[in-house]
């Protein structure tokens, strides 16, 4: 995505991988070798930490997934919340949201929710994840403790379905939420997850989750030059990625 928008804006940069062995050496290296990086699983928390300042929704998730060298400083931020709320932008106006799983995607798309004063339920599986969106204010479920309500939009942010066909949720619990719901989305890329096809049997909207990854890696760049493009001029060059 960002080597399509580095040649399609004609830039004098690469963007490459770089397989960190020790996270505590993170800082020194990006400081020593870059101009900015994207952080991936595992590395968004302990990014955060290390940052010498964290500007924006970051602060907020306690992770960080685009880092910007500016004046010898580590500076942080999170575009994945923005990046999914900008994917779900097509669904409309949302009030009520459903988002399934606690860990870190669904903090960051809780508190991008909660910023846009939706009204935001967690469930989850187990009870220990779901302190953190207690004290953010949500309302917090398990699935033993959970009553189904209207939703405009169902958000998978669990691995269910990742590298096996489960859902998120027991079968029939499932079930019970898309006849309730007006869309549903997940985060997961690039397959047909258990969970949209079974959106899809409840005839509701839906889509996967390659436009959070695209806009994600949109306001990175955004913020790698300073916003000196366009985002849709950006969009438009990283787009060609999912097409190749
Ligand atoms: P975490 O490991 O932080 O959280 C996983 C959550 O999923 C937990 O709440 C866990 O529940 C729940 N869970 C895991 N397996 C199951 C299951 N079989 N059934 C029910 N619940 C389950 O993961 P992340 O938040 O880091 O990532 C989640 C997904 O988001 C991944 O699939 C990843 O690929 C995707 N992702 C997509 C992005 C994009 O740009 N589209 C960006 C970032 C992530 P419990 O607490 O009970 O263990």
């Amino acid at each position: 995505m960002h080597t399509f928008a580095i040649d399609g804006l004609d830039l004098k940069a690469s963007y490459s991988k770089t397989l960190l062995e020790d996270a505590d050496k993170l800082k020194e290296i990006f400081l020593k070798s870059f101009d900015g990086a994207n952080v991936t699983v595992p590395h968004k928390e302990s990014a955060y930490k290390l940052c010498d300042e964290v500007i924006g929704i970051g602060k907020k998730i306690g992770a960080v997934n685009t880092l910007i060298s500016k004046n010898g400083k580590m500076v942080g931020y999170n575009t994945d919340a923005e990046g999914f709320l900008k994917s779900v932008e097509e669904f409309g106006e949302l009030k009520d949201v459903l988002i399934i799983g606690a860990g870190g995607t669904a903090k960051a798309i809780a508190n991008i929710f909660k910023n846009k004063n939706i009204n935001t339920t967690i469930l989850n599986r187990s009870k220990n994840r779901l302190g953190f969106f207690y004290d953010l204010g949500l309302k917090t479920n398990t699935w033993e403790d959970f009553e189904v309500k209207q939703y405009d939009l169902v958000v998978n942010t669990t691995s269910a379905g990742l590298e096996d066909e489960s859902l998120p949720t027991p079968k029939d619990l499932l079930k019970d939420i898309f006849s309730n719901a007006k869309y549903a989305t997940d985060v997961i890329y690039n397959k047909q997850t258990p969970f949209l096809k079974m959106a899809k049997e409840f005839n509701l909207p839906n889509k996967d989750g390659a436009d959070m990854l695209l806009y994600q890696g949109v306001l990175a760049f955004d913020l790698f030059y300073d916003h000196k493009f366009k985002l849709e001029q950006i969009t438009q060059y990283m787009k060609k990625a999912f097409k190749s």
